[in-house]
């Protein structure tokens, strides 16, 4: 498992629904999920998306201390944004494919997200701020998209 740097084939597709019948990789999904977050935390992320690491399957982690829902890294399968605020604000993104380059980007102040655990269980939060910018940074992967796209400055 490695995080791949743009240009990369796989950050420009859209990915699938994941089907819960095997993990992504190997055959033990709680050994999986531990090293893909392990990879995610060493990396510095506050999330990844499956096709940062050329898997196109819908599914991220996220995760940092300074978040109020996902305050330790957790892999949401299948995620989706429900609501979105008309408020918007713009900040600042990283993001591990594209190492050392920092963008300003646009982005709704709330969402409402819903996604399935391991075990395909439904779940639904309200998220803000950084933690709801992360969710769609994450989001946007799934879908084919960088934030390159959506940048509105480039402040590298
Ligand atoms: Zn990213």
């Amino acid at each position: 498992m490695q995080i791949v740097i743009s240009p990369y084939p796989t950050l420009h597709q859209v990915s699938t629904p994941v089907n819960f019948f095997m993990p992504p990789v190997g055959n033990d999904w709680s050994q999986f999920e531990k090293d893909y977050l392990h990879l995610m935390v060493a990396g510095h992320g506050l999330g990844m998306a499956a096709n940062q690491i050329g898997i196109t399957q819908r599914f991220f982690g996220i995760g940092h201390e300074s978040f109020d829902e996902f305050k330790k890294p957790v892999i949401l399968y299948n995620p989706r944004v429900t609501k979105t605020s008309e408020e918007v604000e713009i900040d600042r993104e990283g993001c591990l494919s594209f190492p050392g380059v920092w963008y300003n980007v646009y982005r709704p102040v709330e969402v409402e997200v819903e996604w399935q655990n391991m075990k395909g269980e439904m779940q639904g939060t309200k998220l803000k701020g950084y933690e709801g910018r992360c969710f769609q940074h994450e989001l946007d992967h799934l879908n084919g998209i960088t934030f390159d796209y959506k940048a509105e400055e480039n402040n590298q």
